[in-house]
């Protein structure tokens, strides 16, 4: 256990080292990395670097003890009192968790506490209840025959996770795969590390079997493209770009035909009608962009707005993001930490030039703030064209883009007009032309009077290059089971 030096960020580190088979161990090549905070630019620490001879021991872990350990006899019942003991844990070391989070990624610590904490350990509740729920069904079928289904889990499954949301996004995955049975060898993102660690070491304090779950820090191409094209994972699930989506659907197809979901990019059209109530869509509108400092999948990043209620939008928009609070996340009134690294804050910063270039209106922000750590200022663009860059492709940053449209017809053919489909908002009080445009609209998940309105219970994934499966909910655990016919003549 070590102690973060700095002042701004007395945090208690936790492990550092693989977890596999219930032991931290070191890589198999002694090979470590350093985690950055985001905040300052400088190291926190360094953590084990994974790569495929790690990913190797790791599998076997899994293997073994999906194939013989106490994990396959346990009933249903015990694995949900096993999720619940976890969420427990984690909920008494929730402010600890958050600060970790805060550190390593460089979300507000409100945001952290107040918002992520509190929906992790609602996944793994949610989840912990339906262990013992996952029934399959009686058919009749024709003949004298008794025909039933079970619903098994898929088995060792792989699960690579980005750096945007680290707690969530590994409760996301590892809630329903243990609920269902599975056994985990997950990766976290090279830039937050730290808090699944953590969670690791609640895990192991929980009773899960050694083996059950496995995590690993490390590089994508390496230990991350190992998870994908092992022969020995019967699924990975995937939450990141659209681009590493098909690498791994590739190596999944090359190796073994794993099963494989995916969650992947948006560029999400969040449109606003002149009949909208004006304040909530203003509101609604800056966080569906600015939330998470602009790094959300599902952000509302083409924001239509009509062209009757155009121009007065578009100022009360500008005037709101000037108001944001960029600052220390740590500190109790910031509202927008820094991109999680360098290399983000520079594919942000290269979007906002070419919108620049291209001829959007530029009408606040588009500067780096302070003059240390990975900050930017909370950028609003006018009269952004469908087919200027930061129109069609993820920014994953504070850059909102606010494009004009005149009729419903032409706006449905526009909005749709993107190879994502992963959320879309629309702002009306006319509840016929809500549920018209709603079932239109070519995404999984569409928002009314309301953005970024996720349930642990709502299903959540993409049309097109948005992904395949869905996570949460009930059809989120789908994804983690096999369905077994068994038919006994009688
Ligand atoms: P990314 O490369 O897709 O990273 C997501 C995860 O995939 C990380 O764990 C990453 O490992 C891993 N990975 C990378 N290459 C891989 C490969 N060849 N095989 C297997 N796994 C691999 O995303 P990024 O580079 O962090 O960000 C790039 C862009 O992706 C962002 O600007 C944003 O547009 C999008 N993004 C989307 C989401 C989302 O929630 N859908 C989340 C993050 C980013 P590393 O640790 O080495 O990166
Ligand atoms: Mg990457």
């Amino acid at each position: 256990m070590v102690t973060a030096t700095r002042p701004e960020a007395k945090v208690k580190l936790g492990p550092t080292k693989l977890l596999i088979n219930n032991q931290w161990v070191e890589s198999v090549s002694g090979k470590r990395f350093e985690t950055i905070n985001p905040a300052t630019g400088e190291v926190i620490c360094d953590v084990a670097e994974a790569d495929a001879a790690d990913v190797d021991r790791a599998v076997e872990a899994a293997r073994n003890a999906f194939n013989h350990s106490d994990w396959r006899k346990m009933s249903a019942r015990k694995r949900g009192e096993l999720l619940y003991k976890l969420a427990d844990l984690i909920e008494e070391n929730k402010e600890e968790l958050a600060r970790l989070e805060t550190l390593d990624n460089g979300k507000p610590l409100t945001e952290s506490l107040n918002m992520d904490l509190p929906f992790v350990i609602e996944t793994y509740r949610y989840y912990a209840g339906w262990a013992d729920k996952i029934q399959g069904k009686t058919i009749p079928i024709s003949g004298s025959y008794f025909c039933y289904t079970r619903h098994e889990p898929v088995g060792v499954v792989g699960q690579i996770i980005p750096w945007n949301f680290p707690l969530l996004m590994q409760a996301w995955k590892l809630a329903p795969a243990l609920a269902a049975g599975n056994t985990v060898v997950m990766k976290t993102a090279e830039q937050t590390p730290l808090s699944a660690f953590r969670v690791g070491e609640l895990i192991v304090e929980a009773g899960f079997p050694p083996g059950v779950v496995n995590l690993l820090s490390g590089y994508g191409p390496t230990a991350g493209a190992a998870i994908a094209r092992h022969p020995n994972i019967d699924k990975v699930a995937f939450t990141g770009s659209t681009e590493v989506g098909h690498l791994i659907m590739e190596a999944a197809a090359k190796s073994n035909l794993k099963r494989v979901t995916l969650e992947l990019g948006g560029k999400s059209p969040n449109i606003v009608f002149a009949d909208a109530n004006f304040d909530a869509a203003i509101e609604g509108s800056h966080q569906a962009l600015f939330f998470n400092q602009g790094q959300c999948c599902n952000a509302g990043s083409r924001l239509f707005v009509e062209e009757k209620c155009y121009d007065e939008f578009v100022e009360r928009s500008v005037e709101r993001a000037k108001q944001r609070k960029v600052g220390d996340p740590f500190a109790s009134d910031t509202k927008q930490g820094p991109q999680v690294d360098r290399e983000q804050f520079d594919k942000v910063m290269g979007y906002i030039e070419s919108g620049m270039r291209q001829g959007a209106k530029m009408l606040c922000g588009g500067h780096r703030f302070g003059d240390r750590g990975y900050f930017i200022e909370p950028t609003v663009f006018a009269d952004v064209r469908d087919d200027m860059d930061i129109a069609r492709e993820e920014i994953f940053g504070p850059v909102m883009s606010i494009i004009k449209f005149k009729d419903i017809d032409e706006l449905v053919e526009r909005a749709n007009d993107t190879i994502y489909g992963l959320a879309a908002g629309v702002w009306t009080q006319d509840i016929s032309k809500a549920h018209a445009i709603a079932h239109s609209l070519r995404a999984g998940t569409v928002w009314v009077n309301c953005y970024h309105a996720f349930d642990i219970a709502a299903p959540f994934g993409g049309f097109k290059q948005s992904g395949m499966g869905r996570e949460l909910g009930e059809y989120g655990l789908q994804q983690y089971t096999e369905v077994k016919t068994v038919t006994v003549k009688l």
